[in-house]
């Protein structure tokens, strides 16, 4: 293997330091770092209501949100990250331009995903909400012409730039919308990456709308395969996780976000017994408000052991290094390129400093980084063989504009729940008491 330049030139002795290759952050939305700290803490529909409101609109919010989400991954140990992007409407290639330049700046691997639906917002509840009948931006044949213009444009796998396909979810997605997805996925061997079952709502909603699981929709579709990552399966059962297992499939598995939004805790330890490949993520900042790869990976590991007595199921620190790792670049369909410190690999890579009083005192440093609260411990991270961070700091972009540009901006004063009284009346009527009939 020929290395490239900058890791070529240098000579590191590794004392008192800990290599491990780059983690993959499998589920993000990167414009939702504007709404950090300002969404009220509400179940998953109302929440929503709440990010569309605020959700930003200039394409340099955009730039910026790439940039912080960039930044915040490399420096808790990630060198890749799906982006399950937000476009702005009527800017939509104009968004992803904005997401690449950020990208490419801070020099990290991106798979961006943008989401894409072609049913209105109130499909996404069940029958009896009422909801306002807000209309798809574009149709399903639309939505798919533009995804192909996007692949032309801007997916660059060379230069770790990557276009994946990212319909919303089944709920918001019509049966042409998913197939076309997949179809587009097949012909240029691209990520099909979409969220599954997050909610008992979604559940519901499968059932009323399919009359069969969610999960054996997708596959009766043909969307299933190894090339596509389900971003939560909080409420898939034992059949889907077999159905998911058979087809090669990655769970992404999202804590942090799942417990903020109250929607549930994911079977992922009879996913692991299954052979179901999972990775980890963040979900965007609305959701889970910090970026920070270890603090999934940590509460990823020790959430399980409430739904599971036998503690020889429990995932162990090196089972979540593995499922951050090797797991998460399978996620994104990039397995035979990072996420193993293998020869032949990219040289993905993430040099953790040992001597920092969060990583003492020298017991298992996997378990502990892990475990721990690891703070300021990445020294150094490699994507591709270029050295990205340097001494605990990123090189490539000024973080200090970043924090001005995040400084600046005013939040929307509108934001917060008084505004959807009608929303929420409805929502307690309707789902509340239909949970407390199960
Ligand atoms: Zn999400």
């Amino acid at each position: 293997m020929t290395l490239p330049d900058d890791l070529d030139q240098q000579v590191i002795t590794g004392e008192d330091k800990l290599l491990l290759p780059g983690f993959v952050n499998g589920h993000t939305h990167s414009s939702q770092v504007w709404q950090r700290g300002l969404i009220p803490q509400l179940p998953l529909e109302l929440w929503l209501a709440n990010v569309f409101d605020s959700t930003p609109r200039q394409l340099e919010q955009f730039y910026w949100g790439a940039v912080s989400t960039a930044v915040d991954t490399l420096l808790s140990g990630g060198t890749c990250l799906m982006d399950h992007a937000y476009l702005i409407p009527g800017q939509e290639r104009e968004t992803v331009e904005a997401l690449v330049r950020g990208y490419r700046e801070v020099g990290i691997r991106a798979v961006i995903a943008p989401l894409i639906q072609d049913l209105p917002f109130a499909s996404g509840f069940p029958k009896g909400c009422l909801l306002p009948q807000s209309a798809s931006s574009r149709s399903a044949a639309e939505w798919l012409a533009l995804m192909e213009a996007l692949i032309d444009e801007f997916h660059a796998p060379d230069e770790g730039i990557y276009i994946g396909l990212g319909p919303t979810g089944f709920h918001r997605c019509s049966d042409e919308l998913l197939t076309g997805c997949a179809e587009l996925g097949d012909r240029h061997q691209l990520c099909y990456h979409t969220h599954l079952l997050e909610t008992r709502t979604q559940h519901r909603l499968a059932q009323e709308r399919y009359g069969i699981s969610a999960v054996q929709h997708l596959y009766n579709l043909g969307c299933l395969g190894p090339r596509t990552s389900l971003a939560h399966g909080v409420w898939i059962d034992e059949a889907d996780i077999s159905l998911l297992a058979s087809t090669g499939a990655t769970l992404v598995h999202n804590p942090v976000s799942n417990l903020r939004l109250g929607s549930g805790v994911a079977p992922i330890l009879k996913c692991l017994q299954a052979g179901l490949n999972v990775s980890f993520g963040c979900d965007g900042a609305a959701s889970n408000d910090a970026q920070n790869l270890l603090e999934a990976i940590k509460l990823g590991t020790i959430l399980h052991t409430v739904s599971d007595s036998d503690y020889e199921h429990w995932l162990t620190p090196e089972g979540a290094l593995h499922l951050a790792t090797v797991g998460g670049a399978k996620g994104v369909n990039l397995g035979d390129r990072t996420g193993s410190l293998t020869p032949g690999m990219d040289a993905d890579l993430v040099l953790y400093n040992l001597d920092h009083p969060s990583m003492l005192p020298r017991t298992n440093p996997l378990q502990l980084l892990v475990l721990g609260r690891p703070t300021q411990v990445v020294d150094a991270v490699w994507v591709q063989g270029r050295l990205r961070v340097a001494g605990g700091q990123v090189q490539t972009v000024d973080t200090h504009a970043l924090y001005r540009a995040l400084r600046q901006q005013p939040l929307n004063p509108e934001t917060g729940r008084s505004q959807h009284h009608s929303v929420e009346s409805h929502y307690r009527s309707v789902m509340l008491n239909a949970s407390a009939g199960e």
